[in-house]
């Protein structure tokens, strides 16, 4: 994960650790080399330039450059603002998903075809009953793409919950109402509705989404992009927070994501957290997306 940005940034903050002492045009000539490497993993230029900024201002405006170790400590305001870049105000912490309400609790899943999203509602699903022992229910309200609703009939074996049974040319928003009434049968706690996708951004389907989102009024409304999308994934984002009431964005195939744009960018641009990451295709290959850890992980 971050491959190249973490080897990228290694050189340069090597260089500035093994140094006695720094002066201001050296703090100044690695943040050069750090805004190059953060253009290069395909941050989002007006995110770049405010992380130099901050960086730059607390690492030449306090006592660091003074201090006995000033390259360590340039190390660790990078770090905190890398933290400060991937989760906004909640800091380290990953953001929890919000189950509280009165059951069910519906988890809407939106986002583009291919993106992951039906992968991703599995892996929630079975995250959901491991983690906060709960039972999970999933509805499919796809059908534009074929064989959708059947596909996540599959995995819902695979990850042992259950899905609402398929009535053929039932639309979207009538299968979400069913669903709703089946979750409140069975006395299921959350009920996940996974989306119909769509190649690209266009209205029809976000009138789609709205309509879903107004029968079933969920609590949570998680994106799911593709983080090899890079920049692509941060504009899908910012359309869909435009029309729906986006409450988180799951990153997907963070396990190839060797440069890291979306996950850096995606905060500051759009104002949602990511709340957890797809690394894999496997059904337990889902985390909580910790800015901490991950700051850690990017600084190596
Ligand atoms: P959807 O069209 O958005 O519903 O996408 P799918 O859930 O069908 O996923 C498309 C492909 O991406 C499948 O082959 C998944 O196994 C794969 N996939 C989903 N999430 C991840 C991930 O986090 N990492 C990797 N490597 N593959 C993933």
């Amino acid at each position: 994960m971050f491959d190249n940005l973490s080897d990228r940034l290694g050189t340069v903050f090597d260089r500035l650790r093994g140094r006695g002492a720094l002066s201001e045009q050296d703090v100044r000539d690695a943040m050069r080399e750090v805004r190059i490497a953060l253009l290069e993993a395909d941050v989002a230029l007006p995110v770049a330039r405010r992380f130099i900024d901050a960086v730059t201002e607390k690492a030449i405006g306090q006592d660091v450059l003074r201090s006995v170790t000033p390259g360590q400590q340039v190390v660790k305001i990078v770090h905190d603002e890398l933290v400060e870049m991937l989760g906004g105000e909640s800091g380290a912490q990953a953001e929890p998903l919000n189950l509280a309400a009165r059951p069910p609790v519906v988890v809407m899943m939106v986002g583009l075809q291919g993106s992951g999203k039906t992968t991703t509602t599995a892996k929630l699903a079975k995250w959901i009953r491991e983690k906060h022992g709960k039972k999970a229910l999933m509805a499919s309200l796809d059908v534009a793409r074929p064989a959708a609703q059947e596909q996540l009939a599959v995995l819902g074996t695979q990850v042992d919950v259950a899905t609402l049974p398929i009535v053929q040319g039932q639309q979207p928003v009538d299968i979400a109402r069913r669903a709703l009434e089946s979750a409140r049968l069975q006395n299921v706690d959350v009920l996940l509705l996974d989306t119909a996708g769509r190649l690209h951004v266009d209205q029809a389907l976000m009138d789609e989404m709205k309509a879903v989102a107004g029968v079933s009024t969920p609590t949570e409304v998680l994106l799911v992009v593709d983080s090899l999308t890079g920049q692509d994934a941060v504009n899908v984002a910012q359309s869909f927070s435009g029309e729906v009431p986006l409450t988180g964005v799951v990153l997907t195939r963070m396990d190839g994501d060797a440069r890291g744009g979306a996950a850096l960018s995606m905060r500051h641009v759009t104002g949602k957290p990511i709340k957890f990451a797809g690394t894999g295709e496997k059904l337990d290959a889902l985390e909580a997306f910790h800015p901490g850890r991950v700051a850690d992980r990017i600084l190596g």
